[in-house]
């Protein structure tokens, strides 16, 4: 049985660990390939788009693949949609491996905003100094703001447009309290932003800003395909697989 899982994210990855070996069970990650030098999971791994929902479809159909797992971030909106038609199209089961997002409690500061260009619009009054930990893709949102200050984290070094008065800490989760508290304090920031990734490798900075009195503007999720059914995990993931395997008599 050929298995492909939409990866780019550390369940993904996590996923392809857990089945890796099983007898009879071919597993294959595709990778987007926009982080230089990624962390490869165990099995076989391609790179790259495939070409939207035609490309997709014709690589399920050619590789002769038997179950989907879209196990992409919850922000990668269009990848989720393209597999949600392609797995239709080419009549192949498909399961969508989603964490869930992350809830405030009590103390949290949070401002929701359901886009980057809203998030930008609320910052100038929540503060001067910000923390943006929404990635490299999507800086341009924030572009104009230039009586702020940004410290921008992310795995490869961002490109313009870019904030003007901006850091750049080149780093990637998991990330601990520890680290995130001092981080906070060492660059004065006053305010934090936040896409709702959800997952415990990057929620450390959720916490050290409830402990710091600081507000935290949270993008919201965009929409996902409906009528696709969802798992929380890499086990309950592994499971669907495994559980299919059973059935094709493999
Ligand atoms: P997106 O906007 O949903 O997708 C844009 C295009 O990128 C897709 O149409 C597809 O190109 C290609 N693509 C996306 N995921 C792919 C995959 N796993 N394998 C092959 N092609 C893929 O996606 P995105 O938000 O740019 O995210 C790209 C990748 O980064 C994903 O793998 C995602 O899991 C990972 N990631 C995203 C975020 C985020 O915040 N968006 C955060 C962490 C990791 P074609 O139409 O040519 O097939």
């Amino acid at each position: 049985m050929h298995v492909l899982v939409l990866g780019g994210t550390t369940e993904a990855r996590r996923l392809a660990e857990a089945v890796h070996g099983t007898p009879g069970l071919r597993l294959t990650t595709s990778l987007a390939g926009r982080v230089a030098s990624p962390r490869l999971p165990p099995g076989e791994v391609r790179i790259g788009g495939f070409g939207g929902v035609e490309g997709l479809t014709g690589w399920l159909r050619a590789h002769h693949v038997d179950a989907l797992v879209d196990a992409t971030h919850p922000f990668a909106g269009t990848m989720s949609f393209h597999a949600a038609r392609a797995a239709e199209a080419a009549g192949v089961p498909l399961l969508a491996l989603r964490r869930p997002g992350w809830a405030p409690v009590e103390g949290d500061q949070w401002h929701d905003a359901g886009s980057l260009e809203e998030a930008a619009r609320l910052l100038p009054r929540l503060g001067r100094r910000v923390f943006l930990t929404t990635g490299r893709m999507g800086l341009a949102a924030f572009a104009a703001l230039d009586d702020l200050w940004f410290l921008v984290r992310s795995v490869d070094a961002p490109e313009a447009p870019h904030p003007p008065r901006m850091e750049v800490l080149l780093d990637r989760g998991p990330f601990t309290l520890d680290g995130e508290r001092d981080l906070l304090r060492r660059h004065r920031v006053d305010v934090v932003v936040t896409k709702d990734s959800g997952g415990a490798a990057t929620a450390p900075k959720l916490t050290a800003a409830r402990e710091a009195g600081l507000p935290v503007v949270v993008v919201r999720r965009p929409p996902a395909p409906e009528g696709v059914p969802e798992v929380p995990g890499p086990e309950e993931a592994a499971r669907w697989i495994t559980d299919r395997l059973g059935h094709d008599g493999g």
